[in-house]
C-alpha cells in the first residue's frame, strides 16, 4: 500500500525543545551504570539456563543466540558505536581495494538515490528511504556497554543524509512471544542490521565518499526512520511501517554522497492506536500507556520535547529479567503486522481512509484471534526437512 505523504515527518510529534539524548539514560545501558539495576542486568546479559518450558528449552536456546552471532560477534553496534562491523572508516583490502583518488561525480542524485536504494535492497534490506540528517536525533554523548567510558559523541562535518533501512521480522516467528524462539527473528534482524549496514557504506565509499554505518548506536533510528518516510511513531514506541507495521528492525548509513530525500508519509496509525490499544493490553511489563498522548517522561530513558505514548522502558527491562530474555508482545499483538495478501490490505486501506472504523477493525481483529501467543513448537515442527 502506498502511503499519502504528509511532509511533516518528525515534526508533528515534536512539541517543545528537544534535546539530543544522552546514550547512557538508555535503558539497555543503564544497568551498567545503576547499582541499583545491577542484578536486573545481570538476569537481562547473563548466561541463561534452558527450561522445562514451551520456547525456552536448549534448542531454542542455541537457535536465538545464532541469530544474534553477528551482532554480538562482529557488528557491536550494541555496545559503542564506530566498533566491529560498524567502524566508522573501514580500509578497503585485499579484492576490494579501489585505487585512491577516484570519486564518482555525481550529476543526478534522484537516479542516485535510487541505485542506493536498489544496492540496500540487494545487500538485504526490505525498505528504503532518505532523509536529510538533523542532528538533533544523534547522540549527545555514547556509553560503552563493557569498558562503561561514556563521553561526547561528536559527528564529523560533511553527513548531510541518512539512508534508513528497515529489515522485516517473521512474523510466525513473532507470534510466540515472549520466547526464545521469537527472539530468533530479533537477533537475525540486527545481524542483518549490520551486514546490510556494513556493505552499504562499503558501496558509498568505493565510489569515494564518507560514510558512516549505524545499528542502535551513534543516532536514534526511529525518528530517522519517520524523517525518511519510512512509516509513523505508534502507542507501543515503534515505528509502525506500511508494510510490515512494527514487525522490523532498523539501521542506517550515514553519508555525504548527494541523494534526494524521501517526503514523511502518514497512513492513519495516530488516529488507529487512540482506538486499539492492543499492545498496551498484551504488554506483561504492563509499561504501555492506556491513555492519551503526553509529554510527560516515565524516567530519565524518555526524550524530551515530543508529544507520544511513552514506553516505560523500566518496567519493560523488569519483564525482560523476569523473562530471562527478550519481549516482543507489543509488536505480535499489533494489527498493523499482518503480511500482504488481500484481506489484510483492505483493511490497511480502511485504516487510512476510514478513520471512523477504526474502533470495528480493532473488535474485528481481536474477533480473529489476532495477537494472541502461539506455541514456539509450531516453529520447530513446520520445519522441512
Ligand atoms: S517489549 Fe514486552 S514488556 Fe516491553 S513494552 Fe513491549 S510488550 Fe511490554
Ligand atoms: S497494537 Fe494497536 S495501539 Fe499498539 S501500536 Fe499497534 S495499532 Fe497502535
Amino acid at each position: 500500500m502506498k502511503a499519502a505523504e504528509t511532509g511533516k515527518g518528525t515534526a508533528k510529534y515534536i512539541v517543545g525543545e528537544v534535546k539530543r539524548f544522552d546514550q547512557k539514560n538508555e535503558m539497555f545501558k543503564r544497568p551498567r551504570w545503576q547499582p541499583e539495576l545491577r542484578e536486573l542486568g545481570r538476569k537481562v546479559y547473563g548466561p541463561v539456563y534452558p527450561k522445562d518450558k514451551d520456547g525456552h528449552t536448549l534448542k531454542d536456546l542455541a537457535f536465538k543466540n545464532a541469530a544474534w552471532h553477528i551482532e554480538t560477534g562482529f557488528a557491536h553496534g550494541t555496545i559503542i558505536h564506530n566498533s566491529g562491523m560498524y567502524a566508522w572508516d573501514m580500509k578497503l583490502v585485499g579484492v576490494s581495494q579501489v585505487p585512491p583518488g577516484l570519486k564518482l561525480e555525481v550529476d543526478d542524485p534522484a537516479k542516485m538515490s535510487q541505485d542506493i536504494k536498489e544496492v540496500a535492497k540487494f545487500f538485504g534490506a526490505s525498505q528504503v528511504g532518505i532523509c536529510e540528517l538533523d542532528r538533533r536525533w544523534v547522540y549527545s554523548h555514547s556509553f560503552h556497554m563493557r569498558t562503561r567510558e561514556h563521553k561526547e559523541l561528536e559527528l564529523p562535518e560533511g553527513y548531510k543524509y541518512a539512508i534508513v533501512m528497515v529489515f522485516e521480522m517473521d512474523y510466525e516467528l513473532a507470534k510466540t512471544s515472549p520466547t526464545w524462539v521469537a527472539e530468533g527473528t530479533e537477533g537475525k534482524g540486527y545481524s542483518m542490521m549490520a551486514v546490510t549496514a556494513t556493505m552499504v557504506a562499503q558501496f558509498i565509499r568505493g565510489l569515494g565518499y564518507k560514510a558512516i554505518p549505524s545499528g542502535n548506536d551513534t543516532a536514534i533510528s526511529i525518528p530517522l526512520a519517520i524523517d525518511a518516510g519510512l512509516g509513523e511513531l505508534g502507542r507501543n514506541g515503534l515505528l509502525i511501517t506500511p508494510q510490515y507495521g512494527p514487525l522490523v528492525r532498523i539501521s542506517k548509513v550515514l553519508t555525504d554522497l548527494p541523494l534526494v530525500p524521501d517526503e514523511p508519509i502518514e497512513f492513519g496509525v495516530t488516529q488507529y492506536c487512540e482506538k486499539c490499544k492492543k499492545c498496551a493490553k498484551y504488554c506483561p511489563g504492563q509499561a504501555i500507556l492506556w491513555g492519551e498522548r503526553t509529554t510527560e517522561p516515565n524516567n530519565i530513558s524518555n526524550a524530551s520535547g515530543e508529544l507520544k505514548w511513552p514506553i516505560d522502558a523500566e518496567r519493560c527491562f523488569a519483564f525482560w529479567a523476569r523473562n530471562e530474555g527478550s519481549c516482543m508482545n507489543c509488536i505480535r499483538a499489533c494489527p498493523f503486522n499482518k503480511p500482504a495478501g488481500w484481506l489484510h490490505n483492505i483493511v490497511r486501506w480502511l485504516v487510512k481512509h476510514t478513520p471512523w472504523l477504526d474502533s470495528l477493525l480493532v473488535k474485528m481483529d481481536d474477533l480473529f484471534g489476532y495477537g494472541k501467543q502461539a506455541s514456539a513448537k509450531i516453529f520447530w515442527n513446520n520445519i522441512v526437512a
